[in-house]
């Protein structure tokens, strides 16, 4: 499998030179594998890092690499989480049929969210006016299911640890290989670490976790942000030592406000942590093979 960030910042989109090289579009990742020539992905939320995901598809189809045979799985439904999706390429093609995944909230499931944000006047097309086929799957906690052979496990924290409905947790498997991703994001993590994300990814080989905050600006008292459902980047270590993660640990969903040289500093402060395993920041378009 091979696993691409698209997209790496929280909350909103945060271009121009001060984020040049981590890249300022929100939230997407992508995990692939190659069978038969064909490039087989499971795209995790459409944030604005989804824009450019979707030309890079339709750019493969064109070629003959991969079919707009979308599988895309959302955390929740915040815009850092969506926003991309009316404007992801494939939709606007008449031969690509969607499998569009995420939780049920407030008696609506994924479809009739992403309608709500396409409504005139707020925007131009309507969400039954995209010309893709679109199917839509309420995931629960603790279900397997494969899709574009990868094995996938879903977990909802009970407590929820993120605002409003919290957020659902992937695990993706490559069956061949039997090696894993956890995608733990938006999560904010508990004292001690948090139980659930410890059990659900234990013995991963790659955990991608919410790092959107430094320890002091969650520990400050002048803009308080605990509860606002994030994670810092001990946080992150503390979860990926838990859980035993073989290879890396990769972090992502930025803080908008932190520049290029400030994750660069985070980065460096990093590599100094005793570990079993490689930390990484994310940065747009960089690609790890698990
Ligand atoms: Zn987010
Ligand atoms: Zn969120």
């Amino acid at each position: 499998m091979k696993i691409k960030f698209h997209g790496v910042r929280g909350s909103y989109p945060k271009p121009g030179p001060s984020t040049v090289r981590y890249g300022g579009n929100t939230t997407c990742v992508s995990i692939s594998k190659i069978v038969d020539n064909k490039v087989q992905r499971i795209i995790i939320d459409s944030g604005t890092g989804s824009i450019n995901l979707g030309t890079e598809i339709v750019k493969n189809y064109i070629e003959g690499k991969e079919d707009l045979d979308i599988s895309m799985l959302f955390t929740h439904l915040h815009p850092d989480h969506t926003q991309g999706f009316s404007f992801f390429a494939p939709n606007y093609f008449k031969e690509c049929s969607m499998k569009l995944m995420g939780m049920r909230t407030l008696k609506k499931h994924i479809g009739m969210i992403l309608e709500e944000s396409m409504l005139p006047p707020t925007f131009p097309i309507e969400y039954k006016d995209l010309k893709s086929q679109r199917k839509h799957y309420e995931l629960k906690d603790g279900i397997t299911f494969k899709a574009k052979y990868m094995e996938i496990e879903v977990m909802q924290a009970f407590a929820p640890s993120h605002p409003q409905q919290g957020a659902l947790y992937y695990k993706i498997t490559d069956p061949d290989t039997n090696r894993s991703v956890a995608c733990i994001w938006d999560l904010e993590s508990k004292i001690g670490g948090d139980k659930a994300v410890e059990k659900f990814s234990t013995g991963c080989n790659v955990m991608i976790h919410d790092t959107q905050y430094t320890a002091d600006e969650y520990n400050s008292d002048k803009m308080i942000v605990q509860g606002f459902g994030h994670s810092t980047y001990p946080m992150a270590v503390e979860n990926a030592n838990l859980a035993k993660v073989k290879d890396k640990l990769i972090c992502t969903h930025f803080n908008p406000a932190h520049s290029d040289e400030k994750l660069d500093s985070i980065a460096e402060e990093l590599k100094s942590q005793e570990t079993g395993y490689e930390i990484l920041l994310a940065q747009e378009g960089m690609e790890i093979k698990v």
